[in-house]
């Protein structure tokens, strides 16, 4: 199907810019930045099996396409299921993932949800990764004011660049 294979190839374009970007910024990086393990976060964005993240043993991140915005997917653009179940954690792009425009917003998603994918649950740690690899790889990174608000991230133990 043409919407199937045009999906996968934003999904791709996403991947590649986010890859970019993480190479880039890697060799500023420590070994590790605000919790996340940088050798665990580079294998799952190449999507290889990793261990060092937040969870037992040996885990790889699996890409999903979901077609219909229902249940997470009403809320988000991507989501990540976890903790991983027998070495799987899924990572979910939804419809609003693949909106028209937005190269820029998917590439932020996928920088965003490996952080979960590798380290959990904190949005503010995911959203503090994410701009750092911005802003090394390119000198600038999207606002996400409102979201760090919401999630008051100001009394985090991280910060934006
Ligand atoms: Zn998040």
């Amino acid at each position: 199907m043409p919407a199937q294979a045009s999906d996968q190839a934003l999904l791709d374009r996403a991947l590649d810019s986010a890859r970019a970007q993480f190479d880039q910024a890697q060799p500023q990086l420590e070994a590790t930045v605000f919790g996340v393990d940088i050798a665990a976060y580079g294998k799952a964005l190449a999507l290889q099996a990793f261990t060092g993240g937040a969870w037992d043993g040996s885990v790889r991140v699996a890409l999903t396409i979901r077609k219909e915005a229902t249940g997470s997917c009403a809320d988000f653009a991507a989501f990540v299921r976890m903790p991983p179940e027998d070495g799987v954690v899924p990572l979910v792009l939804c419809p609003q993932f693949f909106a028209p425009g937005a190269d820029r917003l998917r590439a932020l998603t996928i920088l965003h949800e490996m952080v979960h994918a590798v380290a959990g649950r904190d949005e503010c740690q995911a959203m503090a990764f994410a701009a750092r690899i911005e802003m090394l790889a390119s000198g600038h990174f999207t606002p996400v004011d409102a979201y760090w608000r919401a999630n008051q991230c100001a009394q985090s133990r991280y910060a934006l660049p």
